[in-house]
Order: structure tokens, then sequence, then C-alpha cells
């Protein structure tokens, strides 16, 4: 792997990883609530900005603060990539100990960050936080959460431990672990339970949302899903080798029933409804495995396009190496 910039400042105890998007209001509540906490925690510590192609005041507000402190740091992408791929270049980017991820939301209480220490301390190399309720959001959506986690679990290989998220602390070699897996659909939480290491949850209460609306609509949440599950799972793809033999089966035993009758009874008048409704049958069949094969194929045409994860358009508080570039730099080539 090579990296032209992206290259952490230097080793510190701990960094906290946060992406933007669209968060102007929250960074200084957040960094308010954060600072004393890290203070108290670590002699050295970082907090990574990412701020993910945001319209509002994002940037500046985390320029004035790392202004104002030299342990804020900043990478702000050129356009919105998504928080999976924000979260991936905050963890290039630390150069901690341990690393933090956290919202900026407030949704993540910046005090559970005490506990996730010590268990670290303990010797636990992955600390996660684990939802206590998600009143907030709304009875669909947990539902189709919900809906999401069973499938998961059905279909996919890697189980992944209930009611954890983003909100968690990685000790360096869980990070470098997570940063040599170079797939274009990052499903963060596949991809936390796939590296392993001794984890432990810490239970916390999800707050509401300090400022702002949630980034995540419907259509990205089921994107979302769907990147996990394909990216997780050839059960889609090899569900219709068993659709296939089944419907085979029945469409023999089927013509041996017709063919029986015939003989019995002679040719009756044909059924064109049953016909059309058969045709329909398996064309839908057919149309549904060939766009599963689609989205697959389109997936592997993503990662072997071998683009850059992201592109940086400024980074701030990362010295020379940042200062210099006034360009886009590719930051990241997959091995
Ligand atoms: N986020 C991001 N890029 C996006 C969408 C969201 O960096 O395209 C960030 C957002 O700023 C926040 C975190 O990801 O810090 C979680 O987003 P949000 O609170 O909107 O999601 P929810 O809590 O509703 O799941
Ligand atoms: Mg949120």
């Amino acid at each position: 792997m090579s990296f032209s910039t992206g290259v952490p400042v230097g080793p510190c105890d701990l960094s906290v990883v946060v992406p933007a998007f669209n968060e102007g209001r929250n960074i200084e509540t957040l960094a308010e609530r954060l600072v004393p906490v890290l203070d108290d925690l670590a002699t050295s510590w970082e907090i990574i900005f990412v701020d993910d192609g945001s319209h509002d005041d994002t940037l500046t507000r985390i320029k004035a603060l790392a202004a104002w402190d030299r342990r804020v740091r900043a990478v702000s992408f050129s356009r919105n990539f998504g928080k999976e791929i924000a979260i991936a270049a905050g963890l290039d980017h630390a150069g901690g100990r341990a690393v933090v991820l956290m919202d900026a939301d407030l949704q993540h209480p910046p005090e559970v960050i005490r506990e996730f220490v010590a268990k670290w301390r303990e010797g636990h190399a992955v600390v996660y936080g684990q939802r206590i309720d998600r009143a907030g959001d709304g009875v669909v959506r947990r539902k189709l959460t919900q809906g999401f986690y069973r499938l998961f679990a059905a279909a996919g290989e890697t189980p992944l431990p209930p009611g954890a998220g983003d909100f968690r602390l990685m000790d360096r070699k869980a990070v470098d672990a997570l940063r040599s897996m170079g797939e274009r659909a990052r499903f963060s939480k596949g991809l936390y339970a796939w590296i392993g290491f001794k984890s432990v949850g810490v239970p916390f209460e999800v707050a509401d949302r300090a400022e702002g609306v949630s980034k995540f609509s419907f259509r990205k949440l089921f994107s979302f899903a769907f990147d996990g599950i394909t990216s997780f799972s050839t059960v889609p793809l090899k569900l219709w080798t068993y659709v296939g033999v089944t419907i085979s089966f029945f469409s023999i035993l089927s013509a041996l029933f017709f063919l029986t009758r015939t003989f019995v009874e002679g040719v009756d008048v044909p059924g064109y409804a049953s016909l059309i409704v058969s045709v329909m049958f398996f064309s839908g069949i057919q149309l549904i495995s060939l766009g599963v094969l689609g989205e697959y194929i389109g997936r592997i045409f993503a990662e072997v396009k071998r683009r850059p994860l992201y592109i940086v358009g400024e980074s701030i508080g990362f010295g020379e190496a940042g200062a210099e570039i006034a360009r886009p730099v590719l930051v990241r080539r997959p091995a």
C-alpha cells in the first residue's frame, strides 16, 4: 500500500475520528464536551474531523477550532463520499494508539469514552458502544433495521453483535487490520465483525440528535443494506440454483401429470389463463435472478476499477505534508 499524504502526524495516545456532513451547528458543542473528557484520559490526543463534502459552514467552524487548538485536525473531501468512506479516511489519518469513532451530532455521548478507554486498558482490542434504545428512530425504521439484521444473520457468515454501531474504540492493531481492507462498498459494521479481536460491548443510551436532521434517507439506508448483504454473503447468488432446481422438479412432475391425463382422458380444451400465469411467473423469476447477477457484477466492476477510496480537497493540521499540496490528492490506493 502506498500513501501520498494521509500520513498520521505522529503517534499519540488517543485519536477521535468524527465524520461530519453538514454538522456546522454541532461542531463546537461536540468539542466542548469532548475536550475535557480527552484531557482527563490521555496526555496526548487528537480529534480528526472528516468533512464529508458539507455544503454548510462545517469546514469553517472546524478550521476555527483547529486554529485555536492544534490537536484538532481535519480532512475535507472534495465532495460527499458517504459516512463509511469518511470513517476510512479518518482511520487513515489517525495516529493514536487507540482510535475512537463517533458521530458529530452528539448522539454518541462523549462521556462514554471514559468506559471505552478503561476497557481498552484492561486489554480489549475493540470496545464497541451497544445501543440501549433507539426510541428516537420511529417504528418503521426500527422494524426495517431489525429485519435487516435478521436477514444479515441468516445470509451472512459474519455474525454482527446486536446493537453495535460505529461508536467504538479500536486498538492500533484493529485499525491497521481495517485499513488493510481496500473494498469500495464499505459496510463497516460487517468489517468490524470480520476482523475479529478481543471485543467487549459497553451499553450506552443513544441521545437525541443535537442539531439538524439525520443524513440517512430511506433510500440511502436501503442501498447501505444492500451493500451490507452483497459484500458479506453470496447466498443471493446461490439461491437461484435452488429455486431453479425446485421449479424444474415441479415442471417435470406436472409434465408427467399432463401426459398421463392426456393418455387417459384425451386432449381437453387448453387453459390460457394458467399458461399466461406460468409464463409470467417464470419470466419474473428469470428477471430477478438476472437482476441479482447484475448487482454483483456491478460491484465487481466498481472494485476492479481500483479508484481511490476518496479524494481529499484540503487537509488541516497535518503539517507540511498537508499544507504543501494545493491540488486534490489521491490518498489511498488499495494494495
Ligand atoms: N455522515 C457523513 N456523511 C454522510 C452522512 C452522514 O459523514 O453522507 C455523518 C454525520 O455527519 C454524522 C454521522 O455520519 O456525524 C451519522 O449521521 P446521522 O446522524 O445523520 O445518522 P443517524 O444517526 O440518523 O443514523
Ligand atoms: Mg445521528
